[in-house]
Parts: structure tokens; sequence; C-alpha cells
């Protein structure tokens, strides 16, 4: 196909994951293709899709451990240079899931920039050197190629100082310990469709609940995040297909001296053996855990949902009240039981669920006359990495006619 296309990567610790859009002056960033590489490092395999023909193929593993994520790339690249011959690349934006303190909006990458990027890699050590891996992989194939970082961090940039500060010495958030809050793009994304399904909402006091298998909640007052239950990390907050959420930190301490575990082992612990996996001992997936009769698929359920319902009274507490409660990602999307809990145990803010609304997943799924009202919007963070992208370039060449 000939015209102008835009690649968005979002590079994970073991899959990169890519999608193509139209960027054709004057097109609305159309999906033309999507794919990924998963398994890098162990058995990596390209699942890939456009016009409804998919592709499955199982790849050489790479030479070396650590050139997993380039050979991932180059895959890829192979695959979509088949499928877009003539076309020309315009850009290529990535999710980068660390924007530190500084970066409240996407950055174009330059030597600057990857150098200030490199310094949060400290902050994000499972994310951030993947994501900056792509980057450089890019570059070192197409060096005049423009790239554009987009970050999860950066639609939480204007918390107030309260709502950005743990109880520490003040030397610890000068050298960046401090609550940043993740999941911004699908948060993004999010209030960038609003207007076309609930114009009303733009202005109020909504909760989003982003509950995929990671999960987090935002509070957001007039488009803006005031506060959200991600924190220095993407541990904190609700507890999640394998991670933790929130902890009393005299825990680690426990685990440190008391049982002698070491940082890494701690690490897998918090990171992989938590979550909805630990506390159920069955699986991190909630379709499994509604259809389990164990005990422990039970009681994992309800402590998502007892978390889930805590944190929406303490995100509505810190907007003096909340108008709309918004569901998105896999589970928010797709599990009308876990939305009804939710929004059952939210019957004391003024919630009235609408069950056959909530059943059909109907953008709105609350009774007429509600006073907060529930939504289901589905999430597109490559879609929004993709808008923003886009925009820098438009923004970059209007500057310079
Ligand atoms: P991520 O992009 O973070 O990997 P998703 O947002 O796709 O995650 O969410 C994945 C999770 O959504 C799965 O682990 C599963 O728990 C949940 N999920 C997906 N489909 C359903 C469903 N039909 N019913 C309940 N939960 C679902």
């Amino acid at each position: 196909m000939a015209g102008e296309v835009l690649l968005v990567l979002n590079a994970g610790s073991s899959s990169l994951k890519f999608s193509v859009f139209d960027a054709a002056p004057g097109r609305n960033a159309d999906l033309l293709a999507k794919g990924q590489v998963e398994g890098i490092g162990s058995r990596p395999r390209l699942l890939a899709s456009r016009n409804g023909a998919g592709t499955a193929v199982d790849l050489p593993p790479a030479a070396a451990p650590e050139a997993g994520h380039e050979s991932a790339l180059n895959h890829a690249v192979d695959w979509l240079r088949a499928q877009f011959q003539g076309a020309t690349l315009a850009a290529v934006g990535h999710r980068v899931v660390h924007g530190g303190a500084e970066y409240a909006q996407p950055v174009r990458v330059d030597d600057e920039v990857l150098r200030r990027l490199e310094a949060y890699c400290i902050l994000a050590p499972l994310h951030q050197p993947n994501n900056l891996a792509a980057i450089k992989a890019v570059r070192q194939r197409l060096p005049a190629l423009p790239q554009v970082a987009c970050f999860d961090t950066a639609f939480h940039r204007r918390h107030p100082a309260v709502a950005d500060r743990f109880a520490l010495p003040e030397a610890l958030y000068a050298e960046g310990v401090r609550r940043y809050g993740f999941h911004g793009l699908s948060y993004e994304y999010i209030l960038h469709t609003l207007p076309g399904v609930a114009p009303a909402l733009a202005k109020k006091r909504l909760v989003v609940a982003h509950l995929g298998s990671g999960a987090s909640m935002c509070a957001v007052r007039d488009g803006q995040s005031v506060d959200s239950t991600m924190g220095f990390t993407a541990l904190d907050g609700l507890p999640m297909g394998t991670r933790c959420g929130a902890i009393d930190p005299g825990v680690l301490l426990y685990l440190i001296k008391a049982k002698g575990m070491d940082a890494d082992a701690v690490e897998r612990l918090l990171y992989q053996d938590s979550g909805l996996r630990g506390l159920s001992g069955v699986s991190n997936d909630v379709r499994d855990l509604l259809a389990s009769d164990a005990p422990g698929a039970r009681l994992a359920l309800d402590c998502f949902v007892y978390r889930a319902s805590r944190e929406l009274g303490g995100l509505a507490a810190v907007m003096g009240g909340i108008d709309a409660l918004i569901f998105t990602a896999g589970i928010g999307e797709k599990s009308a039981e876990i939305r009804r809990r939710i929004c059952q145990a939210a019957a004391w803010l003024g919630l009235e669920l609408d069950d056959r609304a909530n059943e059909a997943g109907a953008p709105c799924i609350t009774r007429p006359g509600s006073r907060v009202s529930a939504w289901v919007i589905p999430t597109n963070e490559e879609r929004m990495i993709a808008l923003h992208t886009m925009a820098l370039m438009r923004q970059e060449t209007a500057g310079a006619a």
C-alpha cells in the first residue's frame, strides 16, 4: 500500500506489541494492522493480523538471551515490511512507562531525552529498560525516523503535593521517591472519548477504574488526574492478577529480616506470585476465578471487590464527591459480575445499577435518575499513543512552516 503509516510499539518484559495506524493527512488514525511477539526470552512467537487475516508463527530463539528484544523487533519489522510495501513510515510512537517528574506530555526522542529517560530505569526496572531498548533499536535501523515517547505517568503529573508525597524525608522526595501514578494513557483515552459517549461528564468528578491484569483507579476532576491508587511503582493500590497491591511496608521488613528473603525473592513474590493468583492459589484470571468453586477463588474476588470499593470511597472523598464511575480494561469491560459487585457496594454513594444494562455492557449501566452514574468504556492505549504521536508531528510541521 502507498501512503503514510505510523507504528506504535509497546515493549514489555517478555512481549513486544505493535500496531500500525493510517497517518495520511486528513485521516482519523485508523488501525491497519496489529500484532505481538510473545514469549521473548523463552519461546518467541509472532501473532499478527491485518484485514481480518491472522498470522501465527513460532520464531527461532534469539542467539543470546540479551538479544531477545532486538530479534523480536526485527521479526515484527520484517512482517510489517511485507504487509506495507510502498508505504512510508512517518514516525514511531512508544509506550514508555516512566517520564519521571519531568515529562507531563509526550516528547520527541533525541539524545538528551533518551539520556534523561535512562535515569528513570531505576524507578521502573521491569519496564523502562525494555521500552528504551525498542527506541534504541529503531534508532539504529532508521536514525532519521521521528520517534515519540508517550508516558504512563504523564497524565498524573499535576497531582497536588499532598497526593504526591509519601511521609518520608524530603531528600527521598527530591531524588524521585514520590507517588507518580500509572495507566495514564488509558485514562487519557477514556477522557478523549468521553465527549462522544457522555458529553455532560467531561467537566465532572469521575473515578475511572482501569481493571485489567494490572489494575488501578484514578480520580479525575475537570479532566485532570487529582489522585490515583498507584504510586511510586505499579505495585500499589488494588490487588492485581499477580501483583500484591497496597501492603504494609512492615511485611517487607518481615520477609527480609525474619525470613531472610533477598531483594529478588521479594520482587518475585510481590510482582508475580501475589494478587489474585496468590490469594486464590488457583489463577490470576478473573474468568477462572468466577468459574471455580475453590474457597480461595471466592476469597480472591471478595478481596478485589472489597479493595476497589474502599479505594472508590477514598477517591470520592478526595474530590468532595463523585458524579460518575467508569469501568475499563479487561475485567472492567468484560465482567458484568465484578461490575455488579463493585456497583452494589457503591450504593451508599447514590449509585443505582441497572442490571440489564450492566449485563449488556451498555455504555451507561445505571438507572435513569441515579445520583452517581456508572459507565463501561473500552480503553485503547495504542490509539492514544498514535493520536499523541500524530499531534506532536503535526505541531512540529506547523512550527517549522
Ligand atoms: P492487560 O492489557 O493488562 O494484559 P487486560 O486489560 O486485557 O490486561 O485484562 C486482562 C484480564 O481481564 C484477564 O486476566 C482477565 O482476568 C480479565 N478478563 C478478560 N476477559 C474477561 C471476561 N470475559 N470476564 C472476566 N474477566 C475477564
